[in-house]
């Protein structure tokens, strides 16, 4: 990431430029990612070390890390199992107390050391009798006219690689920051910087849109506080600016994709007569809900509007988004145009095959389904279509995987691309995708909720709608925690609920992204467990590898209630919807992402019996039952995805298929939202 106007500046030459990086210091820092003097002014400490005060040895504890001060006095070198095993240790000695640090195993160790050394050690005791410290972080204090870079300061420690020494890295640093601070320019939002010309351009330039700007350091000064800040409390300071340019420089790739886009793309007509959603509604047998009919008409805005819809929808599960689908599709179809519908897995493609045939071909639109597995159009058949598309009606809708669009599947006329869960599909697949055609609508669903950060990050170029409504005479979706020893009661409960009409899902967790052979063995085995468990009701088996005939053939006997039980991996996790299923069982729950679980939990609750969720975990970790306790708590699917994203990151959110994510060096997408927020009005209100 590197801003045009540095691309031209000396901080983009190479490190190696700059006096004392030969080779293999230049290779060292490669390998910190430090390719330019830009890197290497942007390398952030990993933490500081306050060496203006230091804790007395005899003041040291257990309990938390510090750093101390001493000169050594002694050392030694021991080995034993016949050499294969070492110990070097120092004894540090403040005046107040002495300390004994070791080092188990790393024998070369010994060559960095000298009694009468003065060392800056950091770490905690492991044990207080004799105090001792096992492989603490130390530094050799030495004299010489650069000290007081590395004593008597704030001092950064760095994040290093093999071979590389703290004090020299630091030295470095400094050097660099001396000789290019004047360099370091104030990005262009824009073309003008951000504060002096909007303060300048007055009433129609709101004061709090440069306040970031204002409120923070320069850029070089930021750079400088970064590294060797005055007091603690200037390293958040600098941050902050430091992410703020972070963010701004990505949201001006985001708004200039987006203006080039609009620029390019002409939209074509689909805002629909209403024809076919008239009766279309009638017969749903409910009526929309508010937010379903405020999300139609940000829709039909788009698509009838003069650049190609980039719309996220996000709504909860069970909020409904199949129907805005569905009536979204109708605008198209009814403006004469072909729509594309993309699940992200076979079961689900298959089932909204299913109710898109039931809900479209009365109305004569035609429903067709491609996925890797199955089409229901051969090529013949196929080229008799696009004959029948270009010469007018009926339109139709291709339901599939993202076998739809690959192997050259070209859909003709397509005027609307909707891509179900979305977040199970790559950044860069969406790209290609609406590439395909003639700029073609795009409406990509989500039912992970996703956090304000992130959507103005990794889909700042979409607008967003949201769901923010349940359709009414939703029962409630109660959750449990217990552990594995409760399992016979769980059981007895879930016979209760399937004699008295109900169906049950038990969910095992999948380890990887595909199922292995490993889930795949536990999965069959605890099958064998759960129909005993529930005999004489009859079990059915889902994971990944299950064929997909097979897979058809099970879930239309578990929708007809032929099946009263589902085991399965988190493979059902996106979309399935049996409303009369309202029992799920959820075994090592602490192996889900709270997301995760939310989603699956998503299954039941459907209809207007109450629902029971068991999430089953033996996790001895407080912080994991802690985690656990926000589903107990919350149906809340936003409150949920923000602690999620608290607890395990963005990347464990979205998902491991989620490319694209943007990387920040002082940005934190959990943390920084009002900066996200600014760093957008910005580029905004500049260009
Ligand atoms: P999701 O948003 O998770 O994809 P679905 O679209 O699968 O949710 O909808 C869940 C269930 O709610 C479906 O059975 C659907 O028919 C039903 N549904 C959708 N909208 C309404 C509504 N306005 N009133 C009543 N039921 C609805
Ligand atoms: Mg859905």
């Amino acid at each position: 990431m590197s801003l045009p106007e540095i691309k031209t500046s000396p901080l983009a030459g190479p490190v190696n430029s700059l006096w004392g990086v030969g080779g293999e210091r230049a290779a060292q820092l490669a390998r910190l990612g430090i390719l330019t003097i830009e890197d290497l002014l942007l390398h952030a400490p990993r933490r500081y070390e306050d060496r203006r005060h230091f804790r007395k040895i005899s003041e040291l504890t257990k309990d938390e890390p510090f750093t101390a001060r001493g000169t050594i006095v002694a050392q030694g070198l021991k080995r034993f199992r016949g050499g294969n095993k070492s110990v070097f240790e120092f004894i540090l000695d403040d005046g107040s107390a002495r300390l004994h640090c070791r080092w188990w195993n790393l024998p070369f160790i010994e060559k960095y050391f000298e009694v009468g050394d003065e060392v800056f050690v950091f770490g905690k005791l492991v044990e207080t009798k004799p105090r001792t410290m096992d492989h603490p972080e130390t530094e050799v204090i030495e004299g010489g006219e650069e000290s007081f870079i590395h004593i008597n300061r704030i001092a950064p420690v760095y994040p290093l690689t093999e071979g590389l020494p703290q004090r020299w890295l630091r030295g470095l640093i400094w050097r660099t920051l001396e000789r290019f601070e004047s360099q370091i320019a104030e990005p262009q939002v824009g073309r003008v910087t951000p504060c002096a010309p909007m303060v300048a351009a007055g009433k129609d330039r709101r004061a709090e849109d440069c306040a970031p700007y204002q409120s923070l350091p320069t850029r070089a000064n930021a750079v400088r506080m970064i590294h060797f800040p005055e007091e603690l409390t200037d390293v958040e300071i600098a941050r902050r600016r430091l992410a703020l340019d972070e963010f701004v420089e990505l949201q001006i790739q985001i708004q200039s994709r987006r203006k080039k886009f609009e620029a390019l793309s002409k939209a074509l007509p689909c805002g629909g007569d209403n024809r076919l959603m008239k009766p279309f509604l009638a017969k749903l047998g409910f009526k929309l809900t508010e937010a379903q009919t405020k999300v139609l008409r940000e829709i039909r805005a788009d698509m009838g509007g003069a650049h190609p819809m980039r719309r996220l929808l996000q709504g909860d599960v069970g909020s409904g988004k199949t129907v805005v689908a569905a009536c979204s599709a109708l605008m198209a179809s009814e403006s004469g145009f072909n729509v594309a519908l993309m699940a992200p897995t076979e079961i689900l493609a298959e089932q909204h095959f299913r109710n898109f045939q039931k809900w479209f071909e009365p109305l004569g639109v035609k429903v067709e389904l491609q996925t890797g597995s199955r089409k229901t159009s051969n090529a013949e058949h196929r080229t008799s279509n696009v004959e029948r598309h270009l010469h007018a009606q009926p339109s139709t809708l291709f339901v599939g995987t993202h076998a739809l669009f690959t192997a050259g599947f070209d859909l003709p006329k397509l005027g609307l691309v909707i891509i179900d869960e979305q977040h199970k599909f790559g950044v860069a697949q969406r790209e290609t995708l609406v590439r395909k055609g003639n700029y073609p609508h795009l409406l990509v669903m989500t039912a992970t909720p996703i956090p304000r950060t992130l959507g103005l990050t990794l889909y700042g170029d979409l607008d967003v709608s949201v769901i923010d409504e349940m359709p009414a005479g939703r029962g409630r979706v109660k959750t449990f925690i217990r552990t594995a020893e409760k399992l016979p009661k769980v059981w007895e409960f879930i016979r209760e609920k399937i004699s008295a009409g109900r169906q049950a899902y038990v969910v095992y967790p999948r380890v990887e992204e595909q199922d292995t052979a490993n889930d795949i063995k536990a999965v069959t085995k605890e099958f064998e467990n759960v129909q005993r468990a529930l005999a004489p009701f009859k079990v059915g088996l889902l994971h990944g590898r299950v064929k997909s005939a097979e897979k058809e053939s099970v879930m239309s006997a578990f929708r007809s209630n032929q099946i009263q039980a589902l085991v399965a991996t988190a493979l059902i996790e996106v979309g399935v919807d049996v409303p009369n299923a309202t029992v799920m069982l959820i075994e090592n729950a602490e192996r889900f992402g709270l997301a995760q679980l939310h989603q699956l939990r998503g299954r039941i609750g459907r209809g207007a019996h109450e629902s029971f969720c068991i999430l089953i975990s033996d996790a001895k970790k407080p912080e994991a039952r802690e985690r656990l306790k926000i589903l107990e708590e919350t149906n809340d699917g936003f409150k949920i995805a923000e602690a999620d994203l608290k607890l395990r990151g963005p990347g464990e959110l979205l998902g491991r298929e989620q490319s694209g994510m943007p990387k920040f060096r002082f940005g934190n997408l959990t943390e920084d939202l009002d900066l996200i927020r600014q760093a957008r009005e910005l580029v905004r209100q500049q260009s």
